[in-house]
Order: C-alpha cells, then structure tokens, then sequence
C-alpha cells in the first residue's frame, strides 16, 4: 500500500510539527497582526473538516462542481447583508483569494469600466486615494497600468478629507478608494463625504474594508456611514481571513451594478482548449478556504459573529486605555474598529518619551509581536510619524492581563532612549563598504542580485559576514531587535530598500547552496 511512498507520513508531519513550531504563536493572541484567532477552537476544527472534505476540488468551474457555486452563492450572499447591500440583488460579488486579490479585481474593473466608455482615450487612467490607502493599490497602479495619486492626510489623525481628494477629481480618474478604516493607523476615512463627490460626477468609489469589513459590521458602537448601504460606494472589499475567521485565502468583493462587475472577468475562446472564464486573477483554485468561510459563516451567524466582535471591542478598548495611560506614548488619531496605531508622545520632556519602534522590541523580547510602521513623508512634506501597530482579535480579551503588563513594563524598559538614527546607521554601515556612502546612493540604479546580496551581508541581514553594527543579526537569521532596521528602511533611499528586502525575501526561500 505503501508502494509509492519514501517516507512514513507520521514522520513528514513530525518535521512539519518541528518546523512550525519555529513559526511565531498563530494562537493565543501573542501575535498583534498577521492572524486573527476567535479563540474558538472548535471553529478552527470546522473549518479544517471543510475545507478537507472540498481539497480535491477544482474551484476553476462551479459548474463542474457546483459546490462552489453553492458555497459563493451564500459567502456572497452574507456579505452582502452585513455589509450595507441586504435585499439589494444590484449589489453582486466574488469571492477571491485574499484582501490584494480583492483589491486588485476591484481597479482592473474601474480601468476598464473607464476605458470603455473613453475608447481610444491615450490618456493613462487615475486612482485617487489617501497616502493611508493599502499597499494593494500600489501593486494595482503597478500591474494594471495606471497613475496612483495619493492624497496626503491630516498627520495628526490620519484621517483625509474629502475637500483633499475633490481637488484632485478629474476626467481620467478611473477610480477612488478610500478606507474602512486605513491599516496603518485604522483611520475610517469619510465615505459618504467623499461618495457624494464622486457620485454625482460618475466616478467608481471603492471602500477598502479589507480589515475591518467584518469587524465594523458588528461594531457595538454607532458608526458614520461606511459601508454599501452609502449609495455612491460602487465596490468594497472585505477580508475573511482576518475578521472572518477563516484560514488564509478568501476575501470577498462586492460590486454595485451587474454590469460594472463584469469587467472584473476575464473570458477568451480564442485557443484551442476548455473556453475560459475566470471571475479572478487565478485559473484552477482551491475551494478549502472558500469551504472553511463558508461554514464559519454557517456556524456564528451574524449573532456569533456580533459576539465575537465584542470581545474584540471590549479588548481594544481596553488596550486603548493601558496604552493612553503610558507616559510617553501616544495612540494616534481617533481608530475605528479592532485595531490601532502607537506613536511617540511628543509633548512630554525627552527623558520621557517612549519610541514605539523600541517599544515593540521591549515588547517582542518579552513574547509579545507589534508591528513595527516606519515614518512617511507625504507630497505637501507633512511627516506621518513612525508607529506601532496593534491588531487587536476576539483571543486577546482572554490575554488582556498580561498583554497590559508586558506593554507597560515594555515602555519602562525603554523610556527616554532616543530613536534609533538611521542616518548614522547608514553612514556607518558605508563606511565598511568599498566606495563608502557615495557607493550605497548610486547603488539603487543597476543593482544585480549579487550585489544586493552584498550589501545585505554587509548590513547583517544575511547569512556570512557580519557588520559590526546593532542591525546585526545572528548568522541570517532576522534581527532581535527590528528598530534598527527600521530606521535603516527609512534612511536608505526608498529604491534601494526595496530592491534589498526583494533580495533578502527572495533568498529565504532558496534552496541551500549545492543541494
Ligand atoms: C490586509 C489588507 C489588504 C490586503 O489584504 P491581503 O489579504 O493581505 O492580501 C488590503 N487592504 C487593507 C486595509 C488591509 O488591511
């Protein structure tokens, strides 16, 4: 029976067993960002039995197998309902392997719903959206061909203001986005302000609800508008791996209008095989984690998922209030929904302040995973300060004791040591390097995989020889402490970093040397 087989299975699971147990905690709350635990075991359980019983399936054709259609049909059908479109059969959706996904479906329809009614139009199609917009939408701008005008925000709240984003309306702008609320400091930007703009003047209206869609959903407080029930908001995306519950890869997009959402697909005859037709940016696709969202959303119905959320609330609430009560750290803006952004207190004496990047360090060597945000500067040269990240999840009320103590005790370790200065990082790192600093600046331009490679060694952000430098890490293995390389992403300039973190991400996954 074996026949085929090398190995025990039991003993392929062990080493699997061994190598996630390196992984950082998936479960338990321990983790700020990235996962998303109900604390539900059972729900999980469910979820894995789904998504098993559907593993040999090819979602590629719910006609084939219509439980996917059946599946789809009933995902979308709840979000709809909780999401502002409830008995609106305009509102039509997919649903997609992830938030990008999402997003990135939702502008290849604007492009081309805009193209179509420009033919031959040789002007480059725009998205206008607040500099908070999710990272998505630069990859959309990117593969689809179109211009990201990004609108700078309030640097206090980080909020933007639908005044900002009129200004820049125009005749080639194919779509605007806005958040609900913004990853980065969960700011709920002001949609039906802005769906009133750009209602009348027919212009597309994505809502970014990617995180927060089914969170706010069942938000125990009363929210401004936000959501599909806003007649000016033509998509919105929103994510069922995070608030949802659901193992990675399934996130949802809703469109208003059949018609608008067709251009979401892509359909050829034109080869010599099967006619396709895919609603998404894949072909054959899994069915597992439409099949484990599918019966979570069975199991909690909108009464489980409104309890789930509470707990959520309740824990965020109660963050907020520990993290505001520490002397030298200041929550920014005004969040909405589970999540939240920590920034430096400017307003007390040096000696005082809290930098959140230290922070999270502190935090992370005591257990507990922040996400560390870098500062940006904005077109109007307004600073959005550099911040730490919290995602807050049902999981974490159960841990909200010790999560507070290890933050407290965190900003004690670490009050009153100054920002790490990337500048001086960077100089003295070119100071090891052949060609010193002038080197690093033109080093952006025509750099080839080994010379990044380089210069990531250099830095100690890679396996070999170490720079004697505190972004060091030990042997390739990342960095204790994230703050330094942080304060590197910003000081370098931004072409260089991102060809250095596309080299040190493209050399985790290579297979060791000669093997
Ligand atoms: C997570 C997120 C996305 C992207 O989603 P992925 O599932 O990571 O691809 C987009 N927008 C917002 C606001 C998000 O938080």
């Amino acid at each position: 029976m074996m026949t085929h087989f090398r190995r025990e299975a039991s003993e392929i699971l062990a080493e699997l067993e061994a190598m996630r147990a390196l992984d950082a905690p998936t479960h338990g709350g321990r983790v700020l960002s990235y996962v998303y635990d109900s604390g539900l075991a059972e729900l999980d359980e469910l979820a894995a039995g789904a998504a098993r019983l559907v593993q040999p399936v090819n979602g590629l054709d719910p006609t084939t197998f219509t439980s996917v259609a059946a599946m789809e049909a009933g995902v979308v059908g709840f979000a709809r309902r909780v999401l502002g479109g409830a008995g609106d059969d305009d509102i039509v959706g997919s649903v997609t392997s992830g938030g990008t996904e999402s997003c990135l479906l939702a502008v290849k329809s604007a492009r081309d719903l805009w193209r179509s009614v420009r033919a031959g139009s040789p002007r480059v199609p725009r998205i206008v959206a607040p500099v908070t917009v999710h990272a998505a939408f630069h990859k959309a701008a990117e593969y689809f061909g179109l211009e990201l005008d990004l609108v700078p925000v309030d640097p206090l709240t980080g909020v933007v203001s639908a005044a900002a984003i009129e200004e820049r309306l125009g005749d080639d702008v194919a779509l605007v986005v806005v958040s609900a609320p913004s990853y980065p400091f969960a700011a709920l930007d002001p949609v039906a302000d802005v769906a009133s703009i750009t209602g009348p003047r027919g212009i597309a209206l994505h809502v970014d609800a990617c995180i927060g869609g089914f969170a706010l959903a069942f938000w125990p407080d009363e929210l401004p508008a936000w959501n599909l029930a806003v007649p000016g908001v033509t998509s919105l995306s929103a994510d069922l791996h995070k608030y949802g519950y659901a193992p990675k890869g399934v996130s949802v997009l809703l469109t208003r209008g059949r018609d608008r959402q067709r251009f979401q697909y892509f359909a050829t005859t034109a080869w010599p095989g099967y006619p396709v037709v895919n609603p998404t940016l894949t072909g054959s696709k899994p069915a597992g984690p439409l099949a484990a969202a599918w019966s979570i959303i069975e199991a909690l119905g909108e009464e489980g998922f409104a309890g789930l959320t509470a707990q959520a609330a309740r824990a965020t609430d109660a963050l907020r209030g520990v993290v505001a009560g520490i002397d030298g750290l200041k929550i920014v803006g005004t969040p909405t929904g589970p999540l939240f952004a920590v920034a430096v207190d400017e307003s007390v004496p040096a000696d005082r302040r809290v930098d959140p990047h230290h922070w999270a360090d502190a935090a992370r060597a005591s257990g507990w995973h922040l996400q560390l945000q870098p500062a940006l500067t904005q077109a109007d040269g307004t600073r959005l300060p550099h911040t730490t990240h919290l995602t807050v999840t049902p999981v974490t009320e159960a841990v909200i004791g010790e999560l507070s103590k290890a933050l407290v005790a965190a900003a004690d370790v670490v009050r009153g040591v100054p920002p790490v200065d990337g500048r001086a990082l960077v100089a003295g790192l070119a100071e090891t390097l052949p060609g010193g600093l002038d080197a690093l600046a033109g080093a952006s331009a025509g750099l080839d995989s080994e010379g990044a490679a380089g210069l990531l060694r250099a830095f100690g952000l890679l396996g070999g020889a170490v720079a004697d430098d505190e972004a060091a890490g030990a042997d390739g293995a990342l960095p204790d402490r994230l703050a330094p390389v942080l304060a590197l992403v910003g000081a370098l300039p931004p072409q260089l970093t991102e060809r250095l973190l596309v080299e040190l991400l493209a050399r985790v996954v290579e297979p060791a040397p000669g093997s």
